[in-house]
């Protein structure tokens, strides 16, 4: 796609009747991938922009929103995260918050397709400043095979940071993807997923994905809700699910204390993303009956 200098890159949400608009400065790098159409932009105040087959992944001045609550959240509500993958996450975003946490001995990035990570390593160096640290791992291929095959009981946090659940991501949005998690995961571990818009999909996409991991096995799940002004509606969420760990507590006074710096997480701001807005807490009450409330 020619995009010059002053133009504007659009991203149209049809069914929603809605579109998000950056404005250009050039376009940097573009190529199709064996997966998927991938290219990358300077912006005129965003800094650089990735785009897979269309959709905005991330921009260089807000991807920290994201990223840090993908991580943070998860990481402090386990109370001794070693082992974590993260499925999908090529932009290595995820996999540098996650190793700002000292006890992580172990962290895994299982990324389909090895060209974001190539392409974020030329066009979004801040984000790999951790690939290099000795506790860093990849893998590329695919996030449902791997975790269909990895061992029980090794994982103590699973990050889903993947695209929409369309294509090769919509096996991330399955039962029998959150059991295998569930499985490798062991009684103490967590499962945290990328969920979309509250605004646009709690339910739909929200709502499945709490069935779901309901009925992998799960019994508790959490929705937490964070500003995210490039993807749709700018508010955007991550679900969490586990099975011993009870999800509304975390360890606040770790999360005061962090020996690192963060751009947007804190302890007041883990409280605040587990607040659930009234018109989410009656969507998923439907779901409810039968299975431990949601908010456990
Ligand atoms: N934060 C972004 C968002 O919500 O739009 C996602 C960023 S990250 C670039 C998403 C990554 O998931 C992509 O690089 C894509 O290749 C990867 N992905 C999609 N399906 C996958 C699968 N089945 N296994 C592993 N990675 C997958």
């Amino acid at each position: 796609m020619s995009i010059g200098p002053g133009e504007w890159f659009t991203e149209v949400f049809q069914d929603e009747g809605t579109a998000f608009s950056l404005q250009m400065r050039r376009l940097c790098h573009e190529e199709q991938t064996p997966f998927q159409h991938l290219a990358v932009y300077e912006t005129e105040t965003f800094g650089n922009l990735m785009v897979i087959d269309g959709c905005v992944m991330l921009t260089a001045r807000d991807n920290f929103l994201y990223h840090e609550m993908m991580s943070h959240p998860a990481l402090f509500t386990h109370k001794r995260p070693r082992k974590v993958v993260i499925i999908g996450g090529g932009d290595c975003g995820t996999l540098k918050e996650v190793l700002k946490h000292p006890g992580v001995e172990e962290a895994w990035q299982v990324e389909i397709d090895e060209r974001v990570t190539r392409v974020s390593e030329e066009y979004f160096p801040e984000l790999c400043t951790a690939n290099d640290d000795p506790r860093a791992n990849f893998f590329f291929g695919d996030g449902i095979q791997w975790m269909r095959d990895a061992a029980p009981g090794t994982i103590d946090l699973v990050i889903v940071d993947s695209t929409d659940p369309f294509g090769a991501a919509e096996g991330l949005f399955s039962t029998d993807f959150y059991r295998d998690c569930m499985l490798a995961l062991g009684e103490h571990g967590i499962l945290v997923q990328q969920s979309e818009s509250p605004l646009l999909h709690t339910n739909t996409i929200i709502k499945k994905a709490h069935r779901e991991m309901r009925e992998a096995g799960f019994t508790q799940t959490r929705t937490l809700c964070f500003p995210q002004p490039v993807y749709p509606t700018g508010w955007w969420s991550c679900t969490m699910a586990a099975r011993a760990n009870p999800l509304k507590y975390f360890r606040e006074a770790d999360a005061d204390e962090k020996p690192f710096v963060t751009d947007y997480y804190n302890k007041d701001i883990h409280h605040a993303a587990l607040a659930m807005p009234e018109f989410m807490k009656r969507a998923l009450a439907e779901d409810d009956e039968g299975m431990p409330p949601y908010s456990s």
